[in-house]
């Protein structure tokens, strides 16, 4: 058996990498539809669709690389005859040849071209697509590089020579091939720590870049109807979650923690009248709401009041000078930055674009309030004692009356107390492809 992976084959004007794979690997499993004596390949039915670190200097809207593994003829012999799986694997690999050619290079050309977006201020590199074929699996390492920092294309490649060297595997690529990277990334994830679905519905091509019609109701239902679906909608906007914006070939997407609720909800929306017709779907194993790309918890007390800046943004500094940010999309944790003080205690996680010294914050909690916050008790009569000095009594300002020199504790706010101790997260429509919802991952695991 082996693996194969592909990325990079897409622009912000068009396409999607998952599309130009799911074709592809439709393809090669027609090709051996019916496994008989002569069937030379099987392609699992399980591919997988891989998200790698948001803030990667090459990327498109979601940062997303596919892989499939794929059975020789004769590997699951009880025989081994080697002789049949170089057969095999030579066929597959003239055939993976004319795919390249036919299909990806075709797709990230019409659609790779560099263009600034409507939907995004980057300016978009062109398509830099890369396909990897390996003979062997390879250990996690790699994913773990790519999904939590920027991995450079000449140590992807060093990599990827020794194995093809070690035990055999193929490289395709074009204009620099960065897509390798992906491609790699994805065939090294193997998903045993934690995994969710996807059933992707593919839109069919006269209807691509015009506006998607699916059925809101049926949306508003899935999450009842299946459970184990998940961020089909954004309620706080009233929002459904499950299609793009992008003028992409995707119809939508249906997140589910089992293979089985991802197929059985995107059937079900499929057969709806009111919803638009699509050209195929496919279901993938995908590391989406895993939380793979946060790895470090930070704990501290502020180390001045929040600091609020243009658009609503708030920006809090921890004792050790390390600071975060909640943009104001960021819900209840911009919320209830907005009402701390210097003192107060928080843990976070989030992670630190290149070339920034500032955490992005994804998971907040207020842990305890500052000693500091407090004040003077108040008097019989109702006025508050005010001090006269250091070493002074307390004085009432109205009554005269006074008292020790003493702190009361002084209450939270009636909007922050209730989220003391609460873990918080941004709403569904304002987290990353890779964020664990707070009802899915226990908040103290990362
Ligand atoms: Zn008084």
């Amino acid at each position: 058996m082996g693996w194969l992976g592909l990325d990079d084959t897409d622009g912000l004007s068009g396409g999607c990498t998952t599309h130009t794979f799911h074709k592809l690997i439709s393809l090669l499993a027609k090709d051996t539809n019916a496994i008989g004596e002569d069937w030379k390949w099987r392609v699992s039915t399980n591919p997988r669709l891989v998200r790698l670190w948001p803030f990667a200097e090459r990327r498109t809207r979601g940062n997303a690389a596919v892989a499939c593994e794929i059975i020789l003829f004769g590997e699951e012999d009880d025989v081994i005859d080697e002789g049949r799986i170089d057969e095999s694997e030579t066929a597959l690999l003239k055939r993976l040849d004319e795919l390249w050619a036919e299909l990806v290079l075709a797709d990230a050309e019409r659609h790779g071209s560099a263009s600034e977006s409507h939907h995004d201020q980057r300016q978009q590199s062109e398509a830099s697509p890369g396909m990897v074929w390996l003979k062997q699996d390879i250990d996690n390492k790699i994913y773990t590089m790519a999904v939590r920092g920027e991995v450079k294309l000449t140590e992807i490649m060093e990599f990827v020579d020794d194995k093809i060297n070690a035990s055999g595997g193929k490289v395709w690529k074009d204009n620099d091939g960065h897509g390798c990277i992906g491609a790699l990334a994805a065939i090294s994830w193997n998903g045993l720590i934690d995994h969710t679905w996807e059933a992707i519905a593919y839109r069919l091509e006269k209807n691509i870049g015009t506006l998607r019609f699916i059925n809101n109701q049926k949306v508003i239902q899935l999450t009842t109807k299946y459970p184990d679906t998940f961020v089909n909608r954004d309620p706080t906007i009233d929002r459904s979650l499950i299609s793009p914006r992008t003028p992409c070939p995707v119809l939508f997407g249906i997140r589910a923690e089992t293979r089985d609720a991802a197929e059985s909800a995107a059937h079900w929306l499929l057969k709806d009248r009111n919803s638009e017709n699509a050209s195929s779907m496919r279901v993938w194993q995908t590391n989406q709401a895993t939380n793979d790309h946060l790895f470090h918890r930070y704990k501290g007390d502020l180390v001045e009041k929040p600091q609020i800046i243009k658009g609503g943004h708030a920006i809090i500094e921890l004792e050790n000078g390390l600071k975060a940010i909640a943009f104001s999309q960021s819900g209840d944790i911009n919320r209830v930055i907005q009402m701390l003080l210097s003192g107060d205690e928080v843990e976070f996680y989030g992670i630190i674009p290149k070339g920034e010294n500032i955490v992005h914050l994804e998971r907040f909690i207020f842990k305890a309030p500052s000693p500091k916050r407090h004040l003077r008790p108040l008097c019989d009569c109702g006025s508050r004692f005010t001090s006269k000095g250091k070493g002074q009594q307390l004085k009432c300002p109205n009554c005269k009356e006074k008292t020790f020199d003493h702190w009361v504790e002084s209450p939270l706010p009636a909007q922050l107390a209730p989220l003391l101790g609460v873990w918080l997260e941004p709403p569904a429509s304002a987290r990353r492809h890779l964020a664990a919802p707070l009802s899915r991952l226990h908040p103290d695991l990362p």
